[in-house]
């Protein structure tokens, strides 16, 4: 009997779904391995018989909520996947900002027939087993968590900062360039693919279990920056993860 596997989105752009959607060839390899009982972006059948549930996106509504410990009750592995899903991400910011103020800039007038309240993870909710990091995910590390959840092993996930492979990348420093960069707190993973491009990390992959702050903050110093610089760059994706701390 194949693991049957469903997909469900809450607030997100269904960037990462489409990344599993665009896995091609890889797509056809998994799905003789799982059986997809749900999947709106590319099917139309629905089922609730399900074993591991992918979850993409952010709760920010508690009448979601229940939707959410529904797919807890119903699945025996849940996996967070996207930014959104597991650190809350890039809706957080909202949670900077006066929510009805929020509700009226996106809903005008009918702002009053959307309920709204702190964006947050998943796991601010039900319990989660799994996670795949990344605004986007990425595809090869998605497939490299789902054959371990399918050979019944815990992911392995780096816990170490996006420096240690930028460093290894030998890749001229941000902070040397003249920017600020994310990467001292942020969880590794991505091959820090961003910094390799010539950008810097915004932190999407989300916090390292013990961010090293006071390492942060001599950067900062180092490089002449005030915490105030920096603060702004932190909340882009770190906004659940500064209030739980
Ligand atoms: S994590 Fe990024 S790609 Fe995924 S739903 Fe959120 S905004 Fe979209
Ligand atoms: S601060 Fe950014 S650019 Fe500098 S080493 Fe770390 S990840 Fe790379
Ligand atoms: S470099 Fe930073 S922003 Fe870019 S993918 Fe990696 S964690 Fe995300």
């Amino acid at each position: 009997m194949k693991p049957k596997v469903a997909f469900f989105d809450f607030a997100g752009c269904e960037g990462d779904q489409l990344q599993i959607a665009n896995l091609e060839e890889e797509l056809l390899t998994l799905l003789g391995q799982v059986e997809v009982v749900s999947f709106r972006e590319v099917m139309k059948e629905h089922s609730d018989n399900y074993d591991i549930a992918f979850i993409e996106g952010s709760c920010t509504r508690l009448q979601d909520e229940d939707r959410l410990k529904q797919i807890r009750k119903n699945a025996k592995i849940v996996v967070a996947i996207g930014s959104c899903a597991t650190i809350g991400g890039i809706n957080s910011l909202k949670n900077y900002q006066d929510l009805d103020e929020v509700r009226k800039t996106v809903y005008g007038d009918k702002a009053y027939l959307f309920d709204t309240y702190a964006a947050r993870p998943i796991d601010a909710v039900i319990p989660v087993d799994a996670y795949v990091h990344g605004c986007p995910i990425d595809k090869e590390e998605f497939l490299s968590v789902v054959k371990s959840l399918l050979l019944g092993k815990k992911p392995d996930i780096p816990n170490y900062p996006v420096c240690v492979e930028c460093k290894k990348n030998e890749n001229v420093c941000a902070f040397e360039r003249g920017q600020f960069c994310v990467g001292p707190v942020t969880r590794a993973g991505c091959n820090s693919c961003c910094v390799n491009e010539g950008t810097i990390c915004w932190g999407c992959r989300g916090l390292v279990d013990n961010p090293n702050e006071n390492s942060q903050k001599e950067v900062l110093i180092k490089y002449g920056l005030t915490v105030d610089e920096a603060i702004n760059k932190f909340r882009l994706y770190f906004g659940w993860q500064e209030r739980k701390r």
